[in-house]
């Protein structure tokens, strides 16, 4: 593997011309973490061989920027001076990030009130022009549809397929990390159904072996698993808290052809797998995140999946750090002590 950057690291795999200036901040490449407590945690004695690819450590903070350098990249050849994008939020603190590097103006479409922090402040801070719209995701997305058939800009949301190629790098590096093999299973959350779309073509294009996918959607936002639009999606995973996804036939058809599975778990489900990788094996997510590991051991639970002497790989979305208010709402307070040794050392002994 070379870096920097995935469209340098796996050009042969792109539909880039070798010449193509390159947006890049040096994404990717990111760890593919061994989790053996974890495994026995939700799978004792099974063998389950469990790994976490921590696509948090990206440049801004989600697997976002895989897709971003490559759609920031072809708008860049393709002339655009501006780019757009609806979000809940991990896509525009990416744009903004790549637009920034490449001298663009960017626009972000965000739900009113339902950002979490750290996004809005990064989106602010590398730039961006933030539009707090009063409707959701969904609402967002097709106003920016709308506006870029009526002027001159870039859309930089998941329906633009340089997204995907962008995003499909990870399925290479977890084969590379995995010594030249796909799991037995590839669990992740499903929102807009980029991903789970991109990780298909990914694994199919690199011809390594192929996973059988697990997609985890938030209960209160699950249209694929309920096979219709959810006009109010609610959760507290508000990464995925999407009603109308725009790679929906496509998620289907991967799945389908993976012989996976799709199915909700509960907004509790989520936060305890939340609290399990952060406790047991020292990895902070977003809550979304952590939605591909509760799939898994609902899924386990139910009898669904065997894990006996299985590989699976949780894909870890997004950082904890983007969403400091749910983590410090669902943690113990601190203790409050006098700052005097008797004190700690009677805290020690309790
Ligand atoms: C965007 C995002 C998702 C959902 O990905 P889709 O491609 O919309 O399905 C999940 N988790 C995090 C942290 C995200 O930023």
């Amino acid at each position: 593997m070379s870096w920097p950057g995935v469209i340098h690291a796996y050009l042969p795999y792109l539909p880039f011309a070798a010449d193509t200036p390159i947006i890049t901040l040096n994404e990717g490449n990111t760890p593919l973490i061994r989790a053996d407590r974890l495994a026995e945690a939700i799978a004792p004695k099974a063998g389950l061989q469990l790994y976490l690819k921590y696509e948090g450590l990206n440049p801004t903070g989600s697997f976002k920027d895989r897709g971003m350098t490559a759609a920031i990249t072809q708008a860049v050849a393709e002339g655009a001076k501006t780019v757009i994008c609806a979000s809940t939020g991990n896509t525009a603190a990416s744009a903004a990030a790549y637009a920034a590097r490449a001298g663009l103006r960017c626009l972000v479409l965000v739900p009113e009130g339902k950002i979490a922090l750290g996004k809005l402040a990064a989106s602010l801070a590398y730039g961006a022009e933030v539009i707090s719209i009063a409707g959701s995701f969904d609402d967002g997305l097709n106003l920016v549809c709308e506006i870029v058939r009526r002027q001159p800009i870039a859309l930089v949301n998941s329906i633009n397929p340089w997204r995907l190629e962008g995003q499909k790098t990870a399925a290479f590096e977890i084969c590379d990390q995995l010594g030249g093999r796909a799991p037995d299973w590839h669990c992740l959350p499903v929102g807009n159904a980029g991903n789970i779309s991109a990780y298909w073509l990914g694994y199919r294009q690199y011809g390594k072996g192929l996973p059988r996918l697990l997609g985890g959607q938030a209960s209160g936002a699950a249209p694929i698993v309920l096979g219709r639009v959810v006009e109010k999606p609610e959760t507290l995973a508000t990464a995925i808290r999407i009603g109308n996804p725009a790679r929906w036939q496509q998620a289907l058809a991967a799945l389908d052809e993976s012989g996976g599975i799709i199915t909700a778990v509960s907004d509790d489900d989520i936060l305890q797998s939340w609290r399990l990788l952060a406790r047991l094996e020292g990895v902070f997510v977003e809550p979304a995140s952590a939605t591909g590991l509760a799939a898994l051991k609902q899924q386990i639970a139910l009898g669904e999946i065997d894990p006996v002497g299985k590989t699976a790989v949780c894909v870890l979305t997004g950082h904890g750090l983007k969403d400091p208010a749910t983590a410090v709402a669902h943690a113990n307070p601190p203790h409050t002590l006098p700052a005097d040794i008797t004190a700690l050392e009677a805290y020690l002994q309790r």
